[in-house]
């Protein structure tokens, strides 16, 4: 069987959908094959990464199917890397941003007028923040009815809040159980 066929048999089995000869296959070309383990193992990593909350499942099949549809093998492996990456960065960065405000301002909280005219500037941003998701949310609506697919790619984004979400509090809440 060529490479390509084991593809679909990985899709398959992340999808419970692949009987007991079905599986017994692709098991023994992944002993066999290098190359189609790594592609295993990069898609049960996203597949595991996305499944941590019952809520995600939409997304990881929306993700699992539009990689599919790429022609090229490598490109899918590029696109499942850049999406991995993609996931780690949208986590990491808005704590690394938080860590660097929080650094850089910390000298200043403790003046007790700073507190007062930050929390005065804070009520106005979320004024304006109201205004404009509500100008945004309505445009969304009108976007998706016109693109389905762009559903899609707004589940994958709420996947990946939840899931950092939840990678946080574990790391938080339950250090050392982040990877069981
Ligand atoms: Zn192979």
């Amino acid at each position: 069987m060529e490479h390509e066929t084991f593809f679909t048999l990985m899709m398959d089995a992340l999808d419970g959908e692949l009987a007991e000869d079905g599986r017994a296959e692709l098991e023994s070309h992944l002993r066999a094959c290098p190359r189609c383990l790594r592609e295993w193992q990069a898609l049960s990593t996203i597949d595991a990464l996305f499944r941590q909350t019952p809520a995600l499942r939409p997304a990881t099949d929306f993700v699992q199917r539009t990689i599919a549809l790429l022609p090229d093998r490598r490109l899918r492996l590029w696109t499942m890397g850049v999406m991995y990456l993609f996931l780690l960065l949208s986590g990491i960065i808005p704590l690394l941003i938080g860590a660097i405000v929080y650094t850089l301002l910390r000298p200043a909280f403790s003046q007790p007028t700073v507190w007062e005219s930050l929390l005065q500037s804070v009520e106005k941003i979320f004024q304006v923040m109201g205004t404009v998701l509500n100008a945004l949310f309505i445009s969304a609506g009108e976007f998706i009815g016109q693109n389905p697919a762009a559903l899609g790619w707004l589940l994958v984004m709420i996947g990946i809040v939840s899931l950092w979400g939840g990678v946080f509090r574990q790391a938080v809440i339950q250090p050392g159980q982040i990877s069981s």
